[in-house]
Parts: structure tokens; sequence; C-alpha cells
């Protein structure tokens, strides 16, 4: 079997931790290389984040990955979050830019993520292995494609030492980015971010805010099964793991699947992979 890894968000409440807990447990049994957790840039879950890792490290003995998004912080913030997972024994962060709640809150003093990448390799050089993300159907915010090649090249070149990328459900997509940054002489490894379909109105709106596209004969067919959660989930498994299979094929080096904490989605996608 292929590594996979997990990822989840912070949980907020008493039930939302509950369910973390419940997913964590079920999902651990799938063996995952790591698994990672959310950060929400603006400062809103400056603790949750730190707090979920301890749980999911701690209490569930994974590999646990914090993300660590820089828009919006200070150096020392970032300085000072960094000694923390390295306390709590974390030797895997995966970096980003970030996007601020609209008209919120200052940039901060990280403009890109690939100067808190290169923040990262001067203040921990080894300590930490650096996985930052990547868009196979492009960045909404950047000028063009090539730009948004050259950027992530720029952010390789800083220091990281694998990708994840946003999810889509075009394989052509990832197979054409991955062929465009080896051109350019990106060496490390391009991992897939599959998000496992569940709630089809949730993910046309997670969809619409990351510039993730969902083709149109999908929509067509989720559309046509409306209400029939039944038929969305099962319709939805077997198109994910047809991608997640035609991937692996491809020469995918592993998965990482966006979990949204829920543990059925992803596991109707891996019962049904080779
Ligand atoms: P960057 O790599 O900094 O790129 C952002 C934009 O700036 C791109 O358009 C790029 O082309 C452009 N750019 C980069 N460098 C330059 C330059 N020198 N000059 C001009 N333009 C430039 N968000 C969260 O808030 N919390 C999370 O936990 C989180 N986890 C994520 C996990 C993964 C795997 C992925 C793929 C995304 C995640 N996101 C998360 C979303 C992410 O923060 C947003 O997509 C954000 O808009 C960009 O982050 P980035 O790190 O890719 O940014």
């Amino acid at each position: 079997m292929i590594p996979i890894s997990f990822e989840f968000y912070p949980p907020k409440t008493d039930d939302q931790r509950t369910q973390l807990d419940r997913t964590a447990k079920k999902l651990k049994a799938h063996a995952p290389e790591y698994v990672s957790c959310t950060f929400g840039a603006g400062g809103s879950t400056l603790d949750h984040t730190p707090e979920t890792i301890d749980r999911l490290h701690g209490h569930h003995g994974l590999d646990a990955a914090p993300h660590v998004s820089c828009v919006g912080g200070s150096r020392a913030e970032i300085a000072a979050l960094l000694q923390r997972y390295k306390a709590m024994g974390c030797r895997r962060l995966v970096a980003l830019r970030g996007d601020l709640p609209s008209g919120m809150g200052h940039p901060g003093e990280f403009r890109y993520a690939t100067d808190l990448v290169d923040f990262v390799r001067r203040e921990h050089d080894g300590h930490f292995h650096i996985e930052v993300g990547c868009y196979p159907e492009t960045h909404p915010q950047s000028e063009h494609a090539l730009a948004d090649l050259k950027h992530f090249k720029a952010k390789v070149d800083a220091g990281a030492d694998g990708a994840i990328t946003q999810y889509f459900y075009n394989a052509d997509a990832y197979f054409h980015f991955v062929d465009s940054v080896r051109k350019l002489g990106v060496t490390i490894p391009i991992v897939p971010g599959i998000m496992p379909i569940s709630n089809f109105s949730q993910l046309r709106r997670f969809s619409e805010a990351c510039g993730a596209e969902i083709p149109r004969w999908i929509a067509k067919r989720m559309q046509a099964h409306g209400d029939d959660v039944e038929a969305v989930r099962e319709f939805g498994a077997d198109i994910v793991s047809a991608l997640c299979q035609r991937l692996v094929d491809g020469g995918a080096p592993s998965l990482h699947f966006y979990t949204l904490n829920l543990a059925r989605p992803t596991e109707a996608v891996l019962s049904r992979l080779r």
C-alpha cells in the first residue's frame, strides 16, 4: 500500500474534540505516515493547533505535523511557536502563507510562504522536515500559471522538503504540474491532496474559495443525487478512489487526505483502492 497521511482541523468544542478522538482512533488503524493539523491565519486559533498536535501525538501516538501559516504573524510569534513545537517533539511542519479573513488585520512580517520556509531553515536548520502547499490548477491569486510555478520553485529553493497539493478532481492537472516543475529542476516529492466527498454543497463552497475546479460531469451527477446522502457518498467514493488509483498508477509518491475530521468518507475511498 502507498504511504498515506491525514489532515485534521483543530476542534474548538467538547463535541468536536470527541469527534476528532473517534476519527483519529479509526484512521490510525490505516497506519498513516503522519497526520497534520491546520492553523487558522489571523491568530483566531493560535492555541488550538498546538493543543490538537499535543493530543494527536501524546494521546493517540501519531506522528503529528502542525501547519504554520505566517500571514498576520510577527517574527517573534512564529519563533515562539516553532520553539513550542520543537519542545513537543515535532519534526515535521506544513509551512504556509495562509489567508487573512477579508478586511482583517495586518499582513504581518512574512509576505509569502517562501519567507517562512527561509526563516525555519535559518532558525532550525535540519530539525524540521518542511512541507509546503502547491496548486496543480494554479493558486487563485497568482498573476498567471507560469508565475505561480516560478514562485513555487523559489519556495522549494528556500528549503522545502516536500509539497502537498491543493485538492483537485482532474488527474491530468496533477501530472502536468509535476512535469512542469520537474522541468524547472524541482526534485522534491509532490503529494496529491485528496478531498473525499461527503457533502456536496460544502465542497462547492470550499472549491469556490480556494480555486479548485469541480468538473461539470461530477457537479451534474451530484446535483441529480440531490438530498440522497447515501447516493452522494457512494458516487463520491467511487470517483475519488478512481482518481487516487490513477494518481498512484501514474507515480504519485503518497496520498494526503483532507479528512475534515471525519473517518467515513476517507475510509470509503481507502477501502476501494487496490
Ligand atoms: P504562497 O506560496 O506564499 O503563495 C501565495 C500566492 O503568492 C501565490 O499566488 C503565489 O504565486 C504568489 N507568490 C509567491 N511568492 C511571490 C512573490 N515573490 N511575488 C509575487 N507573488 C508571489 N491555510 C491556512 O490558513 N491554514 C492552513 O492550515 C492551511 N493548510 C493548507 C494545506 C495545504 C496542503 C494547502 C495546499 C493549502 C493550505 N492552506 C491553509 C491554504 C493556503 O494558506 C492558501 O492557499 C494561501 O492562499 C496560499 O498559501 P501558500 O503557502 O501556498 O502561499
